[in-house]
């Protein structure tokens, strides 16, 4: 019989990929989705991957504590991907509260259903390279300090140490993974490798003169997607719960990064791009970088796409977009 799944956040970028990887499996993939009055346009990502019709939308809301005890009842999942959170940094020093009760809260919600109606089922938890904010050392491992610098961050915290207490206190099969940066073409166009990559092919197109950018001198360490989400599903078949840094161990400017793709398109850097001040964020994370050893050693699991060829096949994907309109 095959095992069933179910994917919080499956709207997302990594709940496509994550759906993608499962159905390639053989998982039965239930995705569950919130109401809103775009149901209509709500799967385009599953759509782009093309696996769409294959996922098993179910209703539910992260904030409703007793609907997703019913939803892990009816479902009865193997697995629980908790993808779902107010992800955006920058709207989280706008909006903190709503960032605290989805990102913090919402975690609490899912476990808690988990503990009552699925115990056996094991969980993954979206954690974040966020949390490492002012980074306590160079290279950020499972044992490195956290030390949270948006309320994002604080609210992804409170997920993490969740996670790791439902393990200890009840004995769940709950999983921590802490992602660094990680993009495709599915990426939210807010975030500032799809905002280069977009900017960059309409600037290429003709369709604008300039980007505008806050902190360039920010270094990320930035994956893709496709890489990260496999590293969720080898978490949940290990025999025991863990929590494990997912990274490539390289870490590039923002400047750099966007240089990356102008240069794929022919076109320089210098003219095109401004520096918008109040792009600035009130508090920054400088610098990310993770040492993945651990997923490495005890997941075998090695990112397989490099940042080059992840920023050409982003401004390749939103060239074909834009020309389509
Ligand atoms: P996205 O922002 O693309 O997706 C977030 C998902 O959460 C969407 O499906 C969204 O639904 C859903 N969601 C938001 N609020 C609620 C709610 N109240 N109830 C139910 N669903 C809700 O994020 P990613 O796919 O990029 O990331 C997946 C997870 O991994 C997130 O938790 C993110 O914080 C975390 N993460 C991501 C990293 C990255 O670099 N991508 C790095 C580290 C962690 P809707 O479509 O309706 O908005
Ligand atoms: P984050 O690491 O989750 O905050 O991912 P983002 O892609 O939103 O931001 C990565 C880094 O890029 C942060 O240090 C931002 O300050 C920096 N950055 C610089 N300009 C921009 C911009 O215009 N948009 C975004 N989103 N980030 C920017």
């Amino acid at each position: 019989m095959s095992k069933k799944a179910l994917i919080t956040g499956v709207t997302g970028q990594d709940g496509a990929y994550l759906s993608a990887l499962l159905l390639e499996k053989g998982y039965e993939v239930y995705g569950m989705v919130r109401r809103s009055s775009h149901a209509g346009v709500a799967d385009h990502r599953l759509r782009w991957l093309g696996v769409a019709d294959h996922v098993q939308l179910v209703d539910c809301n992260l904030l409703d504590a007793a609907a997703l005890i019913r939803l892990m009842m009816d479902v009865k999942p193997d697995e629980v991907y908790n993808l779902a959170a107010q992800s955006f940094v920058a709207t989280s020093w706008a909006q903190p509260s709503l960032t605290g009760q989805v990102t913090a809260l919402g975690v609490l919600n899912v476990l808690e259903a988990v503990r009552t109606a699925a115990p056996e089922a094991r969980f993954y938890q979206a954690s974040s390279s966020e949390m490492y904010g002012l980074i306590q050392e160079p290279a950020q491992s499972e044992q490195t300090p956290f030390y949270p610098r948006s309320p994002y961050a604080v609210a992804k915290l409170f997920g993490h140490w969740a996670t790791v207490n439902y393990r200890e206190s009840f004995n769940l099969h709950a999983s921590s993974g802490i992602l660094f940066n990680h993009e495709s073409p599915l990426r939210g166009v807010e975030f500032v490798t799809r905002k280069v990559t977009d900017g960059v092919a309409r600037i290429k197109l003709g369709l604008a003169n300039e980007l505008a950018l806050g902190n360039i001198d920010a270094k990320r360490d930035w994956g893709h997607a496709k890489d990260y989400v496999r590293a969720m599903w080898l978490m949940l078949q290990q025999d025991a719960a863990d929590d494990y840094v997912v990274a490539t161990g390289r870490t590039t400017t923002v400047r750099d990064m966007c240089a990356i793709a102008f240069k794929h398109v022919g076109l320089p850097m210098e003219g095109h791009l401004r520096i918008d001040p109040a792009l600035y964020r009130p508090a920054e994370v400088d610098v990310l970088l993770g040492n993945p050893a651990k997923a490495k050693a005890k997941l075998g699991w090695e990112p397989v796409i490099g940042l080059e060829e992840l920023i050409a096949e982003m401004v390749e994907a939103d060239l074909t977009r834009l020309a389509r309109r």
